[in-house]
């Protein structure tokens, strides 16, 4: 099976192996928390030569510079050696890997960890569950197939990666199961109360007035969506610079605009070229947004989505209403 092959891939590695650990572009804590936490136990396993990257600008968004095992993050470096195992986490599929695709090509062998439905079943030995509410749930079963001790270290960041994608045990895939990790987790000593207050709670004044001008602006269309209602707000570069800001506090916008309760479907277009919009897609459950981020090619959950749109805000806006009207995206029952 894929689990022995992966706790092979593993426990065979050479004392002098070279592990690569990379996670998708703009890393949320679910990609930042599984790798770090796993990297920690394959470096209690004796794994020394490790590291771990991501595409794109290195800085480590603030939320999760406090993470235990960001010493294993190195900025992408195309002269780093050749490593004989890769291993991939939270990412739907390579083209969220950006340049470190051909890393994943080149290295002695891979390891896909992930939940997206969508994975495209990129890798050579590859674990996706669509069914785990996190990629860290994933990776915590891989460490307990290892032997490792979970210790709270590792715990932290697979406990941010869980809290992060369940948007702290409030969304649907909150199931037994995942309260049972979770009480695995906190049992090793963690402090959840100061997790969720890095992680959630905290943000420059700065971000705050940016919310405001941002949230300000927001739009209702109530017949959208099959009658289920959009909302929607957009942010420029411009904004950023106006309020001095590094462009992951746009991440929690998601989260104030889904609340809105006149609409099903929320979404936030923020800029990220002069011609490029990443597009955060959100559904309260009547429509699976999933469908329209893949019609314009992007990808992830049926409630939680998202795609980059390259164009004008107008056209993008008007590429994500056309999908909303057209019935690619399916009412769910
Ligand atoms: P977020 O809105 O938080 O950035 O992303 C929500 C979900 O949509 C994530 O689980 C992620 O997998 C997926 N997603 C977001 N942006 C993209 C994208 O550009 N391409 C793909 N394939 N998936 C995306
Ligand atoms: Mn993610
Ligand atoms: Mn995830």
């Amino acid at each position: 099976t894929a689990w022995a092959a992966a706790v092979a891939a593993v426990r065979d590695l050479p004392a002098a192996a070279r592990v690569l650990l990379v996670c998708h572009v703009n890393p949320d804590g679910d990609a930042l928390g599984s790798m770090l936490g796993f990297g920690l136990g394959l470096r209690r396993l004796g794994v020394r030569d490790l590291q771990a990257t991501f595409p794109g600008p290195p800085e480590v968004p603030e939320p999760f510079r406090w993470m235990p095992g960001v010493d294993l993050l190195v900025p992408q470096d195309d002269a780093y050696p050749v490593p004989d195992l890769v291993i991939c986490f939270d990412a739907a599929s390579e083209s969220r890997l950006g340049d470190l695709a051909d890393r994943l090509d080149t290295a002695g062998t891979s390891l896909v960890l992930d939940h997206h439905a969508s994975n495209s079943g990129f890798g050579r030995i590859s674990l996706v569950d669509p069914h785990a509410a996190a990629t860290s749930v994933v990776a915590l079963e891989l460490l307990d197939r290892l032997g490792v001790t979970l210790d709270a270290e590792m715990a932290t960041g697979l406990y941010v990666a869980l809290a992060t994608d369940t948007g702290s045990f409030r969304f649907e895939a909150t199931t037994p199961a995942v309260h049972e990790t979770a009480a695995r987790l906190v049992a090793t000593g963690i402090r959840p109360g100061d997790i969720s207050r890095r992680v959630f709670d905290t943000r420059p004044f700065g971000a705050v007035r940016l919310f405001g001008e941002v949230l300000g602006r927001a739009t209702l269309e109530p017949a959208a969506a099959a009658g289920h209602g959009l909302v929607w707000t957009y942010a420029t570069r411009d904004d950023l610079v106006r309020h001095d800001q590094p462009a992951y506090v746009l991440e929690a916008l998601i989260d104030s605009v889904r609340c809105t309760a006149e609409a099903d479907v929320s979404c936030v277009v923020k800029q990220a070229g002069e011609a490029e919009w990443a597009v955060s897609l959100r559904s309260k459950g009547a429509v699976d947004v999933s469908r329209v981020a893949v019609a314009l090619g992007g990808g992830g959950h049926r409630f939680a989505a998202g795609f980059t749109g390259r164009g004008s805000l107008d056209e993008v806006v008007g590429w994500i209403r056309a999908e909303l009207a057209a019935g690619a995206v399916t009412p769910v029952a």
